[in-house]
């Protein structure tokens, strides 16, 4: 194919300039207002400029955003990136300098390359490729390309709200994604929701003597019992009412992971356990995994936790707990849940503070957005791309796929499983990047028809 031989010609020329914006240090966590942060976003909107795109920054109440928009017709698609990149340290960790691009043995190493600069810039490259090759774009194509990603996108939801009409899209295609262990691209059709909550139980006003122990309320015993109203003895959730909110998987869903490759021994190895939680395996596993919701404790502390022993009845107890929600567990609910189950059996004591909620976002796996990206995998000789109807994590596509509306996936797999994302020596294969651009511009051409 045409496209396919010009990247092949170009391969030099598209690396410099990938190697041009990976030198920009864009680490948002410390602007220094050196003005360098704001250069990389006017790079970025230059780049979109030269391929013919219509493109401005526009502003947040931290950096901006890099906004454009080229083509038309009746549909139209959102690409969503970020230019800014994590912090490079611990820097003696790495083998070459974070921000001076060096290919060792056919992969490139820079901070952002993998998360998200090579992904950026590979589908800019490539709506220039197709340009030059077919012509003007018979679809608009809109790219939202924010400076905040990598400390928690603090101004996009307001962006998002207020400009809704704007990012209107009947697709969008997300950050992220990469090959999997084996190589395999893998498609992600959504992400879970999460409930971010803290479970606090108080005795006395201060630590007291354990002479006490017999008659003092004991708030780290009380936050235990609490807890076990969660959770029964074989590790199933018995929160009241947390099922019911669930949407059920449909049949494609269930479809999908029985042809997703799980390898649970391979996980329990890297893991160094001997088996998953409550005996998992195989499918069940998967299915638990990205079909359920959880309800994990990421923190418990309470009373004296130092060397040798000390003697007190505790005055405070508390745990951090984070639900992982599938599409229809929304977390305010879910929040109001917890609080009545607690309630329901006494521990009105119990104080749940919420610390933060992420809703769920959700594809359906048959949508025209997921087989475009699975035929232009097959078109570029890939038969083994893989569809995940979630990934167990979550992330701000809601605001994009629940709020807006608009189906959203992760695809393109310019990273892959040794990527090693906001790590020291980040890198990416150069075959992977390259494929990478024409994955983009052959998805452009089918996205028109
Ligand atoms: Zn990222």
């Amino acid at each position: 194919m045409g496209l396919d031989s010009r990247v092949e010609d170009m391969k030099e020329e598209l690396l410099l300039e990938l190697n041009e914006f990976l030198r920009m240090p864009s680490v948002s966590a410390r602007e220094d207002g050196s003005g360098a942060f704001r250069g990389c976003a006017e790079w970025v909107r230059s780049k979109l400029e030269e391929a013919g795109a219509e493109a401005r920054l526009m502003e947040t109440d931290g950096h901006p955003v890099v906004y454009a928009e080229i083509g038309s017709g009746s549909r139209t698609l959102l690409s969503y990136g970020h230019y800014d990149v994590q912090p490079p340290e611990p820097l003696e960790l790495w083998e070459s300098d974070p921000f001076e691009p060096e290919v060792r043995d056919g992969s490139l190493f820079a901070r952002g390359v993998a998360d998200d600069k090579g992904d950026v810039l590979a589908r800019i490259q490539a709506l220039r490729l197709y340009i030059e090759e077919h012509g003007p774009l018979p679809f608009k194509l809109k790219f939202f390309i924010e400076g905040e990603e990598e400390i928690g996108s603090p101004n996009l939801a307001p962006f998002v709200r207020e400009n809704g009409p704007l990012l209107a899209a009947d697709a969008c295609l997300w950050e992220g994604s990469m090959k999997d262990e084996a190589g395999r691209p893998m498609i992600f059709c959504g992400t879970k929701g999460l409930a971010y909550v803290e479970l606090r139980a108080r005795g006395a006003s201060h630590d007291l003597h354990s002479m006490y122990g017999g008659i003092a309320p004991n708030p780290a015993w009380r936050l235990i019992q609490a807890l076990r109203t969660i959770k029964d003895e074989n590790g199933e959730i018995t929160l009241d009412g947390l099922d019911a909110l669930a949407d059920e998987p449909s049949e494609k869903d269930l479809e999908a992971i029985s042809r997703i490759p799980f390898d649970d021994g391979a996980l329990r190895a890297s893991w160094g356990v001997q088996a998953l939680d409550r005996g998992l395996t195989g499918e069940e596993a998967l299915r638990e995994m990205l079909l359920r919701p959880t309800a994990n404790i990421a923190g418990i502390q309470s009373g004296y936790t130092g060397p040798g022993s000390k003697t007190i009845v505790p005055s405070e107890a508390f745990v951090k707990m984070d639900f992982r929600l599938v599409s229809g567990q929304s977390p305010g609910p879910v929040v109001e849940l917890i609080r009545a189950h607690l309630r329901r059996r006494g521990f009105e004591d119990v104080e749940v503070v919420d610390l933060h909620g992420v809703e769920a976002a959700k594809t359906p796996v048959d949508s025209p957005v997921v087989q475009t990206a699975l035929e232009t995998w097959r078109e570029l000789g890939r038969e083994d791309a893989v569809v995940f109807p979630t990934i167990g994590g979550s992330g701000p596509t809601s605001l994009f796929a629940t709020e807006l509306g608009i189906p959203t996936i992760m695809t393109g797999n310019v990273a892959n499983a040794e990527s090693r994302i906001h790590s020291p020596n980040e890198s990416i294969r150069l075959e992977d990047y390259f494929e990478a651009v024409s994955y983009f511009a052959s998805f452009f051409g089918r996205f028109a028809s």
